[in-house]
């Protein structure tokens, strides 16, 4: 079958550290990248103040400004970029991928998914307003600014109880509020943040709203008790969501395997997932770590992952294609 079509080397399916550094190494390589980032670029970094845990910036950076420099790097060595929402995408076991903005329809070779993941969040009143001002989601990121101060951290997971854990190292006092008696966390972690001198546990409650004080920064957090019913209002300076991630993996879920969470499941020690021609990086696969400099990594093993790739799988008599003008053969699948 021939088609008058542009077939992309490499379409990178997400703008945050692991897609950007995806591209500027496919870039690097002269595959011409084509990145679809997504309409609100950046990924989580764009939510997020100092960053002050990757590696060379001695002095942190603003996470909007770590995401515009990524971006302009990748940018140097010829990667194009589409600020839009992929809506759709229909994945071929070693054919021809496509991928949809609306109707438009883009033609890769390979495709790298790096859509990300969003913290689960509460819904309350405050919980987005005081973002960067008292209330965060990422313990490891911001639990450092609350030297000598009082914290909260809801939530009664594992990810609750690392980051109390963490946080409680400089935090004066830290209560972590869950809205059950029973903890979901395994007994170790639990054990480990009772063992803390400094945590204390409130339960089963939960919180309705947050508050700012005189200064704009949090004041209070208004708690419900779920036995009772009854509100009341507790003075903290910080306050850690803890209640889990969601992996950004709707377009592709029932096309590539994923796992019981939504995580896209990948071969262990690549990025390759059950198709061949289709790698997945970052947050979107990474149940643990979650951490800028993490994803950035695996976002360099998808793009080599997928220039091995492209120069290993043997050209197809099944598939041609045009590029720029050149016939391309795609094979159907690798081995
Ligand atoms: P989990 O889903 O395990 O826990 C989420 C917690 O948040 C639960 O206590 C849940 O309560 C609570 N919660 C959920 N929604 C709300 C809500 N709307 N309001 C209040 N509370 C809510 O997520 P985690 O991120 O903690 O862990 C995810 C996975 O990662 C787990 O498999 C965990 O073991 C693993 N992990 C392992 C670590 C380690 O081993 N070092 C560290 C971090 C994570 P409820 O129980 O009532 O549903």
């Amino acid at each position: 079958m021939t088609e008058d079509r542009k077939v992309e080397n490499v379409i990178v399916v997400g703008g945050g550290p692991a897609g950007y550094t995806a591209a500027l190494y496919t870039a690097r390589a002269n595959l011409e990248p084509l990145v679809l980032e997504g309409f609100q670029w950046g990924g989580q970094l764009q939510n997020t103040t100092d960053v002050e845990n990757y590696p060379g910036y001695p002095e942190g950076i603003m996470g909007p400004e770590m995401m515009s420099q990524f971006r302009a790097q990748a940018e140097r060595f010829g990667t194009r970029f589409v600020t839009d929402d992929v809506d759709r995408v229909e994945l071929s076991d070693g054919g021809v991928q496509k991928v949809y903005l609306g109707d438009e329809e883009h033609l890769a070779k390979t495709v790298i998914l790096a859509m990300g993941a969003e913290p689960r969040r509460l819904g309350v009143p405050g919980e987005m307003e005081l973002g960067g001002r008292g209330v965060s989601t990422c313990g490891v990121c911001d639990g450092a600014f609350f030297k000598d101060q009082r914290v909260i951290v809801i939530g009664g997971g594992d990810s609750a109880m690392e980051d109390s854990i963490f946080i409680s190292k400089f935090a004066s006092q830290l209560t972590v509020v869950n809205r059950r008696d029973e903890f979901r966390a395994s007994k170790i972690m639990f054990e480990r943040a009772k063992e803390r001198g400094n945590i204390d546990f409130k339960t089963p409650f939960v919180a309705e709203e947050f508050v700012a004080g005189e200064d704009g920064k949090l004041g209070h957090v208004r708690l419900r008790n779920t036995d009772t019913g009854e509100t009341e209002d507790l003075e903290t300076d910080g306050a850690f969501i803890a209640i889990g991630h969601i992996p950004k993996s709707e377009i592709v879920v029932g096309q590539v395997d994923t796992d019981e969470d939504g995580y896209i499941v990948t071969q262990p020690g690549s990025t390759r997932t059950n198709l061949a021609g289709v790698f997945a990086v970052g947050d979107v696969v990474d149940h643990t770590y979650r951490q800028a400099v993490t994803a950035a990594g695996t976002g360099c093993m998808g793009a080599l992952d997928a220039e091995w790739y492209l120069r290993d799988t043997p050209p197809s008599p099944e598939a041609h294609w045009m590029t720029g003008g050149e016939p391309v053969e795609i094979a159907p699948k690798v081995g």
